[in-house]
C-alpha cells in the first residue's frame, strides 16, 4: 500500500465506524437477530456444529468502504456460493461458446442436487444446481487437481484480498457422503459432457464447497461484481470484464435454488447462497452484501440472511427494477450527509 492509500483505508474506516449505515445495519443485526426460525444443515455432522445464533452482516461499496456488524469474522464453508464465482472462472478459462456448449442458463424449479439434464443437449441446466457446477469445475484449467485446486483458490483471494484454506473436515465428509455428487458426473460423463478425470473433478468440486469464507469476504466477493470484477478495495481484477454481466445474470435467475423467482420478485438483487449460511448479494454500481446466518428455511436459504437482504432492497431501492425514489438515498446515508448522492 502507498502512504495515500494507507490514509484512504484509515479514513475509510472512521466512516465505516461513523457512518449512518452502519448503525442502520445494527439495527437490522439487532431486529433479525431473535429470529430462530430454520435449522442448520446437517446432512454432514461438521456443518450440524454450526452455533445457530451466529449472524453477521457485512456491506462493501464500490468505493471500498466495508461495513461490519456481527459475527463478521467468522469463518464458514462457502458452499454452493462458489458455484457462481468457479464459473466465472471456467468463462475466463473457454470463453462464453464453449462454457455454454457444456452449461446452460435456464432455471430448473428443481432442487439443488436434482439429478437433471436437459433431454435435447444433455446440459446440465445451469451452474447453480450441482450438476452444473460439478460441469463448470471440469473445465477448470490445471495439470492436476492440486493447480485446479490453486487456481479456485487465487481467484478467491482476488475477490477478497485475503489467502483461503479449505476445511479438510468438510472436505472429506462431503466425499464420503457425496453419492449423489457422483451419481450426477457419472450421467455426466455418460453423456460425454464432462471429461474422463470425473474423480479429480469431484474432488475439486467438494473442494470448491469446503473453501472457508466469512461475511466480510461475501461483501466483497459482491462488490467486486458490483464493480465490474474490480475489487473496490485491492484494485486487483479478479474476473474479466467481459463475464462480469454473465456470472450476475445467472446469479438473479438461478442463484437462490429453487426458490429464485420468489428472491427475483421480493428482494431482485443478484445473489448466491450456501448450506454454510452464507448469502452474497450484488447491487452493481453501488454495493456487495455478505450474511452470515446458518439456520436455513426449507429451501436451503440461511433465514435471517433473506430478511437482512429484503429489508436493504426495500429501504434503499436496491431492486433493480424498482424506479420509484427509495425511502432511504444510499449515498447518504453511507457519506452521512446528503447532497453527496453519486450513484
Ligand atoms: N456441498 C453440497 C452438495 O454438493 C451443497 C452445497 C450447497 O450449498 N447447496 O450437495
Amino acid at each position: 500500500m502507498t502512504p495515500s492509500s494507507n490514509l484512504k483505508a484509515f479514513a475509510d474506516s472512521i466512516t465505516a465506524t461513523t457512518s449512518p449505515f452502519r448503525s442502520y445495519l445494527s439495527d437490522l443485526h439487532r431486529q433479525y437477530l431473535p429470529l430462530t426460525d430454520g435449522a442448520v444443515a446437517d446432512y454432514i455432522p461438521e456443518l450440524a456444529l454450526a452455533d445457530p445464533s451466529w449472524f453477521g452482516i457485512a456491506a462493501a461499496t464500490v468505493d471500498g468502504q466495508v461495513f461490519e456488524v456481527g459475527d463478521c469474522d467468522q469463518t464458514f464453508t462457502v458452499q454452493s456460493i462458489s458455484k457462481a464465482f468457479v464459473y466465472g472462472l471456467a468463462l475466463e478459462d473457454h470463453g462464453r461458446d464453449y462454457v455454454n456448449s457444456k452449461v446452460g442458463v435456464e432455471p430448473t424449479g428443481e432442487a439443488f442436487n436434482a439429478i437433471v439434464l436437459d433431454e435435447a443437449t444433455n446440459r446440465p441446466y445451469n451452474p447453480m444446481v450441482n450438476a452444473g457446477a460439478i460441469a463448470t469445475a471440469d473445465l477448470i484449467k490445471g495439470k492436476d487437481g492440486t493447480e485446479r485446486l490453486k487456481r479456485m483458490l487465487d481467484m478467491f483471494s482476488r475477490y477478497t484480498g485475503r489467502s483461503h484454506d479449505i476445511h479438510v473436515p468438510v472436505f472429506l465428509s462431503e466425499k464420503a457422503t457425496g453419492n449423489r455428487n457422483r451419481a450426477i458426473a457419472y450421467l455426466m460423463l455418460n453423456f460425454g459432457m464432462v471429461s474422463d478425470r470425473i474423480d479429480e473433478t469431484l474432488d475439486l468440486y467438494f473442494q470448491q464447497c469446503s473453501i472457508l469464507v466469512t461475511a466480510r469476504d461475501l461483501s466483497l466477493m459482491a462488490a467486486t461484481l458490483a464493480n465490474g470484477g474490480i475489487n473496490p478495495v485491492t484494485g486487483d481484477r479478479a474476473l474479466d470484464q467481459r463475464y462480469v454481466q454473465d456470472v450476475v445474470s445467472v446469479m438473479l435467475t438461478c442463484g437462490m435454488y429453487d426458490s429464485s423467482g420468489d428472491w427475483a420478485y421480493r428482494v431482485g438483487m443478484p445473489a448466491k447462497s450456501g448450506v454454510g449460511g452464507g448469502i452474497t448479494a450484488v447491487a452493481p454500481g453501488k454495493l456487495g452484501i455478505g450474511t452470515f446466518s446458518p439456520p436455513l428455511d426449507a429451501k436451503g436459504n440461511s433465514v435471517r440472511g433473506i430478511q437482512v437482504c429484503q429489508t436493504l432492497s426495500q429501504d434503499f431501492g436496491l431492486h433493480p427494477f424498482n424506479a420509484a425514489a427509495p425511502p432511504r438515498d444510499l449515498a447518504a446515508w453511507i457519506n452521512g450527509s446528503e447532497g453527496t448522492n453519486s450513484w
